[in-house]
Parts: structure tokens; sequence; C-alpha cells
């Protein structure tokens, strides 16, 4: 019997509903794919993907395909349809640590080796990035050949550049991987002795990442994105993103400019992402002019102390429906001590506001399990207040993650709670605060949590592991116990 739901859209079907900045001749020859381990929908929201992906193809002589995650289906160039193996370059986008349990599984199912050391002369040379590598590498090591940490615009040429040149010569494997120690962002899981320099786009403020293809079938509907921040300045003590890139905003400006001169690919509605859009001083302005050019506008998040009124309402003009701020506790005193500047009266006042400005629903993000004394009951009684005193058309919804120690936060050497701790904390959470009229409340499963802490400070064995658990269908756990791997991100 068919599944009902909605129809999967075929690659031809995605693909001519795209409208893009630039096009694509591929040669004869496959030369390189990147693959975001996602399904598209997502792909089309991941500005750091997009960008690497537009810069590939505006090298000369060079061209790049892209691959998504569909299912278990083997994931094929998005353009071509062939598959990754065909590719000599694979190049991988890699936002979370759990992604690279997705990879393993793409790779198996292309029927390329995943073990770097076996890989030979005719199979794909492999090259990771993106944040999940910035914070941690080590597990990535068993199947990358190299890694490119930092902000990768410029780096991604420079690498091409090497590579055309190793071409060129036709020299070894082994050639080109000491040719990429030239890069000082180059991570070489075959020479861990070298200092790995992670990269910097000076560059960023004049040229902010934006949108180089939107498609009604992106996470956003047809929305042209701007990065309007990178890095944070508030240096939250848990926080991945400030830890990762230094803090800039692009000119209001800038993103006008960018705005004009592409049309926003014909797309009415602009995206304003970034880990800090609610800090960026010129918010108002943007958005003001946003509005007069008769587009609508979207904010990845905001602040919950700078969201006033006149802010609110300017969004709901842009048709925003739901905002997105992230209180992470209900704890007062412990959300001013770990970074965040809000208090519960600036939450109450937000959600009066954003139901008188038109709002429907406040997204709130809470985490768990953090390595500071916490009452969980803090986010029920923060929860019921905003109830009784938001306008009651205004919903709210709970996102609950568990706290996962990120290398280089200053929390970085803080235990993952223990899952029966976490999970007794979001099975109060559910009882209460789910039975609340108009509240909704989601959690991500505590398992996933858990491998995603272990992934976060875990090393090239872990990622061995990773894959033996995958080739052989046990749960990595029960891996890692057979081969005593230390598994405990408890601490
Ligand atoms: S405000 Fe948000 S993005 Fe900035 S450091 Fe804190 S958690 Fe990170």
């Amino acid at each position: 019997m068919q599944k009902r739901g909605k129809p999967r859209v075929s690659s031809s079907d995605l693909r001519s509903g795209e409208r893009r900045a630039f096009e694509i001749r591929f040669p004869r020859a496959p030369q390189a794919v990147i693959l975001f381990p996602t399904p598209y929908k997502n792909g089309l929201a991941n500005l750091g993907f997009l960008t690497i992906w537009r810069r590939l193809n505006a090298i000369p002589n060079f061209t790049c395909d892209r691959a998504f995650l569909n299912g278990e289906a083997p994931p094929k160039g998005f353009e071509t349809d062939l598959p990754l193996g065909a590719f000599p370059l694979v190049f991988i986008s890699s936002s979370f640590e759990l992604d690279l349990e997705t990879v393993i599984r793409a790779l198996l199912a292309s029927s390329i080796e995943p073990l770097a050391e076996k890989r030979g002369p005719g199979d794909p040379i492999i090259v990771a990035g993106g944040m999940s590598l910035t914070l941690n590498p080590h597990p990535w090591g068993p199947f990358v050949d190299v890694a490119l940490l930092g902000e990768g615009e410029e780096a991604i040429e420079r690498w091409v550049g090497i590579y055309q040149r190793w071409q060129a010569c036709g020299g070894s494997r082994g050639e080109l991987l000491e040719s990429a120690a030239e890069l000082p962002c180059a991570w070489l899981p075959s020479n861990l002795k070298r200092t790995v320099i992670p990269a910097k786009y000076n560059a960023w403020p004049d040229d902010p990442a934006v949108s180089p293809v939107v498609s009604r079938e992106g996470h956003f509907g047809e929305c042209w994105l701007v990065e309007l921040s990178r890095g944070c300045p508030r240096k939250c003590l848990f926080c991945a993103v400030c830890a990762t890139y230094d803090p800039r905003f692009a000119k209001a400006e800038v993103v006008l400019r960018n705005m004009t001169q592409s049309d926003c690919l014909g797309a009415g509605k602009v995206g304003l992402v970034g880990g800090a859009v609610g800090d960026h001083p010129q918010l108002k302005r943007l958005l003001r002019a946003i509005l007069e050019a008769g587009r609508q506008v979207t904010v990845s998040s905001l602040r919950i102390e700078k969201a006033d009124l006149e802010l609110l309402e300017l969004l709901v003009r842009g048709g925003l429906g739901t905002l997105t701020v992230a209180p992470e506790t209900g704890d007062e005193q412990l959300r001013l001590s770990i970074g965040k500047k809000a208090s519960d009266e600036d939450l109450i006042m937000l959600a009066k506001q954003a139901g008188q400005a038109g709002l429907k629903t406040l997204r709130m993000y809470f985490l768990i399990g953090l390595p500071e004394p916490e009452d969980p009951e803090a986010i029920i009684s923060l929860t019921r207040r905003l109830r009784q005193e938001a306008p009651p058309r205004l919903k709210l919804d709970l996102s609950v993650s568990s706290f996962i120690p990120k290398p280089g936060t200053p929390w970085q050497n803080a235990p993952f709670a223990p899952t029966k701790q976490l999970d007794q904390i979001k099975a109060r959470l559910r009882s209460k605060i789910g039975r609340m009229a108009g509240v909704s409340i989601h959690f991500e499963p505590t398992r996933m949590e858990r491998l995603a802490a272990l992934l976060s400070k875990g090393d090239a064995n872990l990622g061995v592991s990773l894959l033996r658990a995958v080739q052989t269908g046990r749960p990595l756990e029960q891996q890692l116990r057979i081969e005593k791997v230390p598994s405990s991100p408890e601490g």
C-alpha cells in the first residue's frame, strides 16, 4: 500500500524550481561535488554550504555539483545525477556533530571506501569543512583526506589551486596531501603535529554571504538569505558560535546594495540570518528599507531585551508569524550568569508586545543539564507566568535541548548530564507544560544528544567505532563497550 503524505519532489522538479545567480556548464568528465548531509530544503537554508558551492563554481575551469540526502538512497549529484564515487573530488560541508554518522552512511551507500588510508588512486579525495570540523575535526580524521578549518571562502579557492596544480603534474595522493600543508587552515589527519590556524575571511563585512539560489522548496520557502552577523559579541559560556568566529556585522548599505543588485533572485522575501541578528545596530533601519522595497522579511532570532514594540510591528508588517528567542533557562540568575542579558520581566514584556504586534507564535529555546545548579521547575513556572500574562492568541512553543559541551567554549570540559537525569527532567516538563493550553513543547532524543556530546569531544578512535557500529548495525554504546573505547561524555 502506498504511504500517504506529501509526494516526494524529484530532482528534476527541484532543479526546474530554482532561480540562481549563475549557471554551470558541467564538462563531460565530472570534477567535484559538495555534499550537504541533510535533505535539499535544509541545504537551501545554509549560507555556509551555498557560499562555498558558489565560490567553487567561480573558479576558472572548475565546476562543482551539489548533493543532498534524501532518505536512505545513495546521494547523487543534484545536477548531473552521477553517484558520488564518479567525482574525483568530494567536498563535505558539516554543521553538526551528528553529520559524521550520516556521512559515513552516505559513503558506504555510495560504495566509496570510508577509511582514507584504504582509498587508492582511483578513489575520490575527500575534503571536509564547516562548523563541526572547526570545533573538533578528530572524529572525522579516519575518513577525510583534508579538513579546512575556519571560514572557508578563500581557503576553498586556495585548496582548489593546489589541487589543480597537482592534477597538472600527475603526482601521487601523498604528494597532494603534502602540498595541502601550504594552507595554514588545512588539518591533515596524516600530520597531526602541524599547527593549524583556522581561516578568517577578512572581506566578510563587505562581502556577506547571500543566497546564490532560491526555491519555494527551501526551508524558508522562496526567500533570499543574507548573513547579517557572523560570530557573536556576547560570549555565552556554552556557545560555539562565539567560540568559532570573530564577531562582525554586515553594514545595512552593503545588504541593501546586494539586494538591489541581485533583485533577491526574484524572491519576495528577505531572510536576515546569523547568531547576533538581534544585536545588529541598524536592524530597524534595514527592516524599514526592505519593507519600503516591497519585500517581506524574516529574522533567524531576536534578543529578548532588545525587541521593542516598534521592531515587532516592523517584522509583522514583513510577514513574520513566529518569533524565535533563546532564554536558555527559566532561572533568571542562572540566565544572567551564563551570558544572557534578559530578565524574566524582559521576556514577559516581549510576549505581551509580540501578541500586541500581531505575532502568532513565540518560539523559545531552553537548555537543560547545564553544569550549574538549575531547577527545571523554573522553566515550568516561567511558562505558566508567560501563559497568564501574554495575550491568549499568542501561542508559546518551547524547544528544549540538553547542554552539550563544545570545544573552545568556557564550558568545554563540563560534563554532559546523565541520561537518566535528562529524561526525568524532560518527562516532568512534558507532563506539566505539555498540558498547558496554547503551549507546545519539543525535545531532541537524549540518545542523539549523548552521541553528539561524545562526538563533540571525541577522537579518531571514536570515529572508527562509529563506522563499525554503522557496518554491524550495533548501537554505538555497545560497539564502544566491545572495543573498550572510552564512552562517557558525562565526565
Ligand atoms: S547570544 Fe546567542 S549567539 Fe551570542 S554568544 Fe550567546 S548563545 Fe551564542
